[in-house]
């Protein structure tokens, strides 16, 4: 089977894609989707029964470029800070956690519906506010509604009032509903955060742009407790250490900025919001919003519960309710712009090579072993050289087709070093390793790889 003969035969993209606009390079849209699907990283879901309804399941590849995302957020949020703890708290919650966070009156978007062909849209996502995307005609639309973006359900086997209950469509308020158990048991005091990465759900009018935007999906989110005299300092800090994770784990600067928002933008609550954007092939769009949401959440939940949820510092004799900076990413849209920031070309001795230039610590594989040829002789050491490099780091083991078509597989999938174990290794203890951006091969004693490859990762 010829290498690009496996294309996807199911749609990856929904129909209800905005047009591409600024930013404007749709060829490398779907030559990346079609990767997705090709080498295993994201899957139409319910492929099998026609897929569903803009909902997508990650592959072998892809889940482990997910879990990379999560991990290295996880590592500078809560595994380097001694002043921020981890939470996983539930996806089910009740109605008076949503009424008290303002989501059951305000979590909507703006409906339309074209009178014409019956399609429906979110106002205030439309290019132009008259014109239906779909048929193109104009003035046809329906006065806009408010659509609630929850999902509702019901726990337990009476569907009444009383068992109401919804999915989360954000994972900020678990960290506040356990703002008290957090801080009598962690001994942590302000400024301290809580941060949790977890599955969001909203009902999008108009999901689209492939994971961009799904009814499903993962939040990496943080809330920042701060002395209110504090809040502004923290919230600048953090705008600036989250626009430096991205560049730290190889996101290029000409396709990052932060954005921060007009005073029209802003909720009533917050004094300032800033977006870590990434320029999408449609133009610059949201990867994370920083913001300095005030005591509203802790106020909101104390009223609404009756618990205090405030601090009482012993120092200064003082009580008060703490103020929140809110970092709030999205983990599968994250990992999409690093696919997208990562897909290169390049012509290769009159072939076009295709190349993920992941950051290592973002790549599926940080290593994939490939003994020269199928020959037990060699096929026993490499198994030792794989099993030894596991250990350490997510290792591939590939010993099928001529090297040259392997080492194209696994640029296709990023990852930065492949190992050959040849018929001198046999003698000398060594092997090849090959860089996947200069494609340039060095000699390495095996006894030394772990520690030639982890000093490479960076
Ligand atoms: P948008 O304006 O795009 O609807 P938002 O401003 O409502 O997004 P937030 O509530 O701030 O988004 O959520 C924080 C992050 O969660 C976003 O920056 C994005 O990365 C991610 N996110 C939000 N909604 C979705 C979605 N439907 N699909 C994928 N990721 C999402």
């Amino acid at each position: 089977m010829s290498e690009s003969s496996d294309t996807p035969s199911t749609s990856l993209t929904d129909g209800d894609d905005p047009a591409f606009t600024d930013g404007n390079d749709p060829a490398l849209f779907d030559k990346v989707v079609n990767l997705c699907k090709r080498r295993g990283f994201v899957f139409p879901s319910a492929e099998i029964y026609g897929g569903f309804r803009s909902t997508y399941d990650y592959g072998p590849n892809g889940v482990l470029l997910l879990r990379n995302v999560k991990n290295a957020w996880w590592r500078s949020m809560v595994q380097l800070r001694h002043d921020v703890v981890g939470l996983d708290a539930a996806i089910l919650g009740p109605p008076q956690i949503w009424e008290a966070s303002g989501h059951l009156a305000n979590f909507t978007d703006p409906l339309v519906d074209c009178t014409s062909c019956q399609s429906r849209w979110r106002l205030d996502k439309l290019e132009d506010p008259d014109t239906c995307p779909n048929c193109g005609a104009v003035g046809k639309f329906t006065e806009p509604r408010d659509f609630n973006l929850m999902f509702k359900t019901h726990a337990g086997p009476i569907a009444d009032a009383g068992a109401v209950c919804y999915l989360r469509p954000e994972t900020a308020q678990g960290m506040f509903t356990n703002f008290a158990n957090v801080l009598n048991t962690s001994r942590k005091k302000p400024p301290f955060g809580i941060a949790q990465i977890g599955k969001s759900f909203r009902n999008e009018i108009t999901p689209g742009n492939f994971v961009f935007r799904t009814r499903e999906f993962e939040q990496m989110e943080m809330e920042f407790f701060v002395p209110p005299d504090e809040a502004e300092e923290w919230y600048r800090y953090w705008c600036a250490e989250r626009f430096a994770w991205y560049q730290s784990l190889g996101m290029p600067a000409e396709l990052i900025r932060l954005r921060p928002h007009g005073d029209d933008e802003l909720s009533h609550y917050s004094s300032g919001t800033s977006d870590v954007e990434f320029r999408f092939p449609w133009g610059w769009d949201e990867l994370e919003g920083i913001a300095n949401r005030g005591n509203f959440d802790l106020t909101q939940h104390a009223t609404h519960s009756g618990e205090k949820l405030d601090y009482f510092d012993p120092a200064t004799n003082e009580r008060y309710v703490p103020h929140v900076i809110e970092p709030a990413a999205g983990a599968t849209r994250t990992a999409m712009a690093f696919l997208l920031a990562a897909y290169d070309e390049e012509e290769v001795r009159g072939e076009t090579r295709t190349v993920l230039r992941f950051h290592p610590r973002i790549a599926p594989y940080t290593v994939a072993v490939l003994p020269l040829s199928k020959k037990p002789e060699l096929m026993g050491p490499a198994t030792d050289v794989y099993r030894t490099l596991a250990e350490h780091f997510m290792c591939d083991y590939d010993e099928t087709q001529a090297i040259g078509r392997r080492y194209r597989r696994q640029d296709e999938l990023g990852t930065p070093f492949c190992v050959t174990f040849d018929f001198d290794s046999l003698d000398d203890h060594a092997v090849t390793v090959r860089d996947r951006d200069s494609m340039e091969q060095e000699r390495v004693p095996v006894d030394a790889l772990v520690e030639y490859v982890r000093a490479r990762i960076g």
